[in-house]
């Protein structure tokens, strides 16, 4: 449920209802919008008559959320969130898709990893993608550098001024990640790690949240619940496919509807990565550019400094003379997009 308070009703209105809430065993989240505060109260609603709160002083309007993602939902909030970063960078809403590239892991080879960075930074990029926590399917397969990845990603930060998006997988190192991340990711086995999406929606940094591979829209945006619901709204989705019937030809089936779809249902930023999406090189392009077509606010590529040699995921990283060429071309139709339109995009 939520409750739309009056634009001017005063501080102590919206206290007076929030405490009613509370006083039923109701959570709320308080939403200061630039004209009027929207109270999303997330509870058993068979312990109140919501139509009672309509009588309250102030209470303009007292709306039934139907989905079960409530914090998640457009039903609950209707405009974009946007989420902007201390150097002004800025994803979601209307505001120009943003490009995130780097290698899929950090490896021993800082100066590869410069020459990624420099190469993200000249394209455009906003972001510099690295794993320092790795999940492999076999263990026998690098597991990442940990710590030191992580300080080789805040040098690359500090030379190129990108932000550092890295993944997380257990609590445990949340406290170290999120001293060296902008962005703490959330890997695909990782969606329904309840826990882990508790401990990040405790914290305040910005949180990647990728779509697990048999995960349902309505998991993802249930996933993404749970973060926000433990009080941090800074999340962004990302679409990197799913399991699918021929998952021979192209690693995972690369779901591009769900970028309008979750558009539809989610205030939430998403954007898509078309690398985990397709496990191929020679799709990354037209997967990217489907992707900003259909509306993604940003776009996640694997870049290496020598693809062939990588300690993971070479198939689908790109080299940097490939990585430069293409994202000319993305940066070229980012330029044309037409951003009056808010579920997916046109050309101009
Ligand atoms: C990654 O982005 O490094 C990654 C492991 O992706 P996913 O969780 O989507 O498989
Ligand atoms: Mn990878």
């Amino acid at each position: 449920m939520i409750i739309i308070m009056e634009p001017n009703a005063t501080a102590q209105q919206i206290e007076t209802v929030v405490k009613a809430l509370e006083n039923k065993g109701f959570k709320t989240v308080l939403n200061h919008g630039d004209v009027m505060t929207v109270i999303a109260a997330i509870g058993d609603k068979r312990l109140i008559e919501p139509h009672s709160f309509q009588s309250y002083e102030g209470v303009r309007s007292v709306k039934i959320i139907q989905e079960p993602y409530k914090l998640a939902s457009r039903e609950g909030k209707q405009e974009d969130t946007v989420i902007e970063f201390s150097n002004g960078v800025r994803i979601g809403g209307l505001e120009k898709p943003v490009m995130i590239a780097g290698p899929c892991c950090v490896e021993k080879d800082l100066d590869g990893l410069l020459q990624v960075a420099e190469a993200a930074k000249e394209m455009g990029c906003q972001f510099l993608r690295g794993g320092a926590f790795k999940p492999r399917t076999s263990p026998y397969d690098f597991q990442g550098l940990e710590e030191k990845a992580l300080e080789y990603l805040a040098i690359a930060r500090e030379k190129t001024g990108l932000l550092v998006v890295t993944e997380l997988m257990d609590t445990l190192d949340l406290d170290m990640v999120s001293q060296y991340a902008d962005v703490i990711q959330i890997g695909a086995r990782n969606m329904q790690n309840f826990k882990l999406l508790k401990a990040v929606g405790k914290c305040d940094k910005p949180v990647i949240l990728k779509r697990g591979a048999a995960a349902t829209i309505r998991e993802f945006l249930l996933a993404a619940e749970h973060i926000m619901y433990n009080g941090n709204d800074k999340v962004i989705l990302c679409e990197r496919g799913i399991k699918g019937v021929d998952n021979t030809s192209t690693r995972n089936t690369l779901d591009v509807a769900a970028i309008p779809v979750i558009k539809k249902y989610s205030h939430l930023p998403i954007i898509i990565d078309p690398s985990h999406g397709t496990g191929r090189r020679y799709l990354i392009e037209p997967m990217a550019k489907a992707g900003l077509i259909v509306g993604a606010h940003g776009v996640m590529m694997e870049v290496h400094h020598d693809p062939e040699n990588a300690s993971s995921d070479g198939a689908q990283s790109l080299s940097i003379p490939m990585f430069k060429d293409i994202a000319k071309r993305l940066n070229k139709l980012i330029g044309r997009i037409d951003y009056d339109n808010k579920h997916s995009m046109s050309m101009v």
